[in-house]
Formats: C-alpha cells, structure tokens, sequence
C-alpha cells in the first residue's frame, strides 16, 4: 500500500489560523507583535524567502518591516542595527537573513540578537534551553517537523528515530525535540557506518541531509515514518529522468522551468513507508508558519505571559 502523503501545506495553513486568531487577541489588548528582518545586499533568493516572510505578517497581522542595509555593510555597522532593534518594544522578533556577505563576522551579529528576541532560535541561550527543556525559542524547520508528527497522530514517545544530519538548524534541534518528546534518537552523518542498516531501525526516520534522492528504499523500514526536510533543486535532465520519468506532472514543471525541487528521500520510497512528507509541500511550508508562531511566542513571553506549544494549545 502507498504511504500516506502528510500534508504540511493544509497543516502550515491551521498553525496560520491559529496565530492569527492569536494575533487578533493581542491586538484587542493593545499589543501588536512585531517582526524585524534584516537582509544585507541583494540576494536574489534571500530577497524571495524574505518577501514570503513578510506576506505570511501581513496575513496573520503581525506588523513587519525589513531593514536593508547596503552589501557592503560592516560588522560594526549589523551590531549597531540590531543593537537599536534589541532596545525596541514594539520590535518582539528579530531574524537576520543568512548569509550575510563575507566582509561580516556573522557568527557575532547573530550572537548580539537578543535572546528574547531571536525568533530564529539559533542562539546558544536558546539552544541550552532547548537542550535542558526549559521554555525558549525553538528553531522553526524543526519544531514543524514535531508539529506535523503531532498533527498527523504519529505517536512518537517510545518509538526509534533516526535523524540524518546534525547541522545547527536541523539536524540537531530536531533530533532534541524528538529526545524531548520521548524517542529514541540516533543521530546519523557523513561518517556513519553502514547508514541504510542504521535507517532501517527507524520507525521515525528524518533526512535532512541536502542530497537529491538520496534515502533510497533500503534505508526505509516498512511501515516507517519518513520526514523529508531536504531541498534540492534538480536542474540535469538524465538526474531527473532517473527519479521522475513518467511523473507527467513533474515532467511538464520541469519542462516549464528547467528545473525541480526534491527532497532528499526518493520518489520509490512511497512504496515502502507508511508515511511521507512530500516536497514540496511537506516541511518547508511549515518553516514560515512556525516563524510567524515564534513572533507571538517571542511578543507573549517578552510581557511574561504563559504559552504552549501550538499542538497543544
Ligand atoms: P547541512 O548544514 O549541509 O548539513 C547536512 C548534514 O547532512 C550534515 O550533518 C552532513 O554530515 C550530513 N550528510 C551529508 N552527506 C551525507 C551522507 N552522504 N551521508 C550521511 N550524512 C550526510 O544542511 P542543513 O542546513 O541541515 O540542511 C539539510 C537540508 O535541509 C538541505 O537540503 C536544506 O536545503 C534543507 N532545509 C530545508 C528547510 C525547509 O524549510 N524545508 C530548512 C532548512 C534546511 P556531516 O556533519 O558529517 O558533514
């Protein structure tokens, strides 16, 4: 039987819903949260990811503005902007949109974001109280992934997960949430032994490894849960053909385009999971819809009120 396709798109458009009904509360009490992004420069995909950013704020109201500071900005000049952004009350998020050019310290101007205000969830403060489960901003790719497990009525307590990656923004943090939330977690890399025997415990298995295709249908036990967190863009025509010829779908973007966007599990494991995230549509779209959740988290836990998580809500 095929797997069940988990639908991050209708989940990412609930968790949407939710905020902005919470976003409407806290209008209605004179609050308004808002979101600062910095993007240095013009990078074209920067540009695109931040303009999505700033539409999912205008959709579930939280006030947003983006701070354009030109690409040849100095390290001094970043620590001064969000320095001001940091002292703001209205500003409750601040997200520096990575990379920044190479003449910038990046590692110092994330670490100079207010803690309290770091709705990215990448900063050391944040990471311990994730690690030690104390209330914090958690890093959104990840904390989507729980929310479509959640969502999805995947029980996750007591069962083996795999996560393949231990990059600082998913790899790692996901692989926290899923030991916070009970699993058994295995962390795999580019210098595990025998990666598909290690897969295969899995009945959670998340890739977020960054190569097309790679999770074949030997790395899958059957029945299994698979999490997709891979973006690949796919552009070679013999690379496509070998995952999607007679996908007319596909076949006809790809056409259009020139290009795909995949993940890094391959299309045949749908054929042994139980259930799978598809890309696109899986977990990317939750990534703006937890970034949106972690303003209002930020603007709730600045003022001292108390917050759950969404699924728990
Ligand atoms: P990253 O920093 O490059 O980390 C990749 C990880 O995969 C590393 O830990 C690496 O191991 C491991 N790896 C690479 N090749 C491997 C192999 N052959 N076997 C086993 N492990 C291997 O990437 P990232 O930032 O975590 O992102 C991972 C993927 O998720 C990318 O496709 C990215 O575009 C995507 N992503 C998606 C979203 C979203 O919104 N959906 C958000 C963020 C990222 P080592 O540590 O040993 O090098």
């Amino acid at each position: 039987m095929p797997a069940t396709i988990l639908d991050g798109t209708r989940i990412a458009q609930e968790i949407r819903g939710e905020v902005a009904a919470e976003v409407k509360t806290m209008v209605g009490a004179g609050v308004r949260p808002g979101l600062a992004v910095v993007l240095v420069g013009h990078d074209p995909a920067s540009e695109i990811y931040v303009r999505g950013k700033v539409k999912a704020c205008e959709e579930v109201g939280i006030h947003s503005e983006t701070l354009t500071p030109a690409d040849s900005a100095t390290t001094a000049e970043l620590l001064g902007l969000v320095e001001d952004l940091n002292r703001r009350d209205d500003i409750d998020g601040i997200l520096v949109q990575l990379p920044l050019p190479t003449q910038v310290a990046s590692k110092k101007v994330l670490l100079a974001v207010d803690p309290a205000k770091d709705v990215d969830g990448f900063h050391p403060m944040n990471v311990g109280f994730l690690s030690t489960q104390r209330p914090g901003l958690v890093p959104c790719t990840p904390a989507g992934v729980m929310e479509i497990l959640i969502r999805s009525g995947i029980p996750v307590a007591g069962r083996e997960a795999v996560v393949v990656g231990r990059s600082d923004i998913v790899g790692k943090p996901v692989a926290m949430l899923l030991t916070n939330a009970n699993a058994t977690v295995t962390i795999c890399h580019s210098k595990t032994h025998d990666l598909p025997g290690v897969c295969r415990w899995a009945d959670i298995l998340v890739a977020a490894i960054g190569r097309a295709g790679m999770i074949t249908r030997d790395f899958v036990k059957p029945g299994a849960t698979v999490i997709d967190v891979g973006m690949n863009t796919v552009t070679d025509l013999a690379e496509f053909q070998r995952f999607f010829a007679g996908n007319a779908k596909r076949e006809e973007t790809f056409r259009k385009k020139g290009s795909t966007l995949m993940g890094d599990v391959h299309p045949e494991v749908a054929e042994v999971a139980g259930a799978l995230t598809p890309v696109p549509g899986g977990v990317g779209p939750l990534t703006i819809a937890m970034l949106m959740f972690n303003t209002v988290k930020a603007a709730k836990m600045r003022r001292g009120s108390r917050v759950l998580e969404p699924s728990r809500a």
